[in-house]
């Protein structure tokens, strides 16, 4: 009898008990290859000394100082950081305790943002469809999965989705990727157009969508498209990197390969690297100078906001990931990984896509590939594939079967940054 409030309520999963490298260990004395570092969390793998060091003597020196009495130089030298690898015009960090606190974080500051500038009117968010921003209520509004969203819609606040950039299944025969793009954009528009464009907060947007749509990479132009035309109806780009920034798709933002510059980017995961939970706001100086110049305060706030250990782990990833070159590694090694799964996988019938950049990879499974036609959501495929591949011994990331039935199944994979290409290469034969 357990007392811990699984999620799965019938189903309590084995205990882990230790992690070293690549690899997770049960009570049973079972070593799992953790190939989605969690839900792609843990970047530096398990144990890794560095941040071990530097938590042990964080915690020694100043463990927690709330802020609003304090800033710690931990906190401060974080932000540099943070900032110092930030796309151009990106100046201020909120730290937060994880994902969902950062997207409700930055879901608020745009609000007060148009509220400190006179345009209280805003109210509204537009995101997509097939996206997970979190599980509070605002980042569950903006989601994308109408199913998560049902029991809880009549508290949402209001948001509209739009279509992800989905080439695989939704770019039109014949269409260009830059034609696919621009027609998404005008998507956008139009729904802008449609609630009012000076109704409209921000578009909310994975920059590479995550688990729910088990990865999608945009097509080229797309990001830019977008982001003219929300600068065209003053409506901000919030762009959640949750998942795929942090050097998971090889850059530190994922945004740096769109070259685009977001109003606001949300970061957690492997911020912390799996070491502590974390979670981030970057703002772009101009919302900041807003509000600085309006009420001078934001009228949000946690607990454990900068939490003097999480920031220790955080600088210390930072630290790793710089003086190891891992970024270039991820870019090197994670085409590498692409075409080890095309290989093991690519001929396979049930699959119908492989896709990814960096350490971010997704395999769609489809039932039939000629006609892309997904398996049935009540054969609960990626469950499935999840037991079976922990049974031997492989951690991946399957997501799907959800009610729209178009979405299928995925498995998402993001090995930890110091896999080796052996590592990659086993991952790949075991998944097949
Ligand atoms: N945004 C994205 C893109 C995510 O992938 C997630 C977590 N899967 C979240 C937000 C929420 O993060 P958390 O689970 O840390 O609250």
């Amino acid at each position: 009898m357990t007392h811990v409030f699984h999620r799965h309520l019938h189903h309590t999963p084995p205990v882990a008990i230790a992690a070293s490298g690549m690899t997770i260990r049960d009570a049973a004395g079972r070593d799992y290859l953790d190939a989605s570092g969690g839900a792609a969390v843990s970047s530096l793998g398990h144990g890794h000394p560095d941040v071990i060091a530097a938590m042990h003597a964080q915690v020694d020196r100043l463990a927690y100082a709330h802020t609003s009495f304090f800033t710690t130089e931990v906190a401060e030298q974080l932000a540099d950081e943070l900032i110092g690898g930030a796309p151009e015009g990106m100046s201020h960090v909120y730290l937060v305790s994880g994902g969902s606190e950062a997207v409700e974080s930055a879901l608020k500051m745009a609000r007060q943002y148009f509220v400190e500038i006179g345009q209280p009117q805003r109210t509204h968010f537009i995101a997509r469809r097939q996206s997970y921003h979190g599980n509070t209520l605002g980042a569950l509004a903006v989601g994308g999965n109408a199913w998560r969203r049902e029991p809880f819609a009549p508290i949402l606040v209001p948001a509209t989705h739009v279509s992800p950039c989905y080439p695989y299944r939704e770019q039109h025969e014949g269409e260009s990727a830059d034609q696919y793009g621009v027609r998404l954009a005008a998507e956008l528009e139009a729904a802008i157009l449609a609630q009012g464009a000076d109704r409209v907060i921000a578009f909310v947007a994975e920059t590479v969508g995550g688990a729910t749509a088990g990865v999608l990479t945009p097509v080229p132009g797309y990001f830019k498209a977008v982001r003219e035309v929300c600068d065209r109806h003053g409506v901000l780009l919030i762009l959640d990197e949750v998942m795929c920034g942090m050097g998971r798709c090889g850059t530190l933002y994922a945004c740096e390969q769109e070259g685009v510059v977001p109003d606001l980017v949300t970061v957690a995961k492997g911020l912390g690297g799996g070491y502590q939970p974390i979670g981030a706001v970057l703002a772009q100086r101009r919302i900041v100078e807003a509000m600085s110049q309006g009420s001078g305060f934001f009228q949000h706030g946690h607990t454990y906001l900068g939490h003097p250990v999480a920031c220790a782990a955080a600088l210390a990833v930072q630290r790793v990931i710089r003086r190891d070159g891992l970024l270039a590694k991820v870019r090197d090694d994670g085409e590498a990984f692409g075409a080890m799964l095309r290989e093991a996988l690519g001929d396979h019938p049930h699959v119908g896509d492989i896709r990814g950049r960096g350490f971010f990879w997704g395999v769609e499974l489809v039932a039939e590939r000629a006609t892309k036609s997904p398996f049935a959501p009540g054969l609960k495929l990626h469950a499935r594939i999840k037991n079976d591949a922990m049974a031997r011994g492989l951690l991946c990331y399957p997501f799907g079967g959800t009610v729209d039935g178009r979405q299928g199944d995925h498995v998402l994979l993001a090995p930890p940054f110091i896999a080796t290409r052996q590592d990659l290469q086993e991952i790949a034969t075991r998944l097949a």
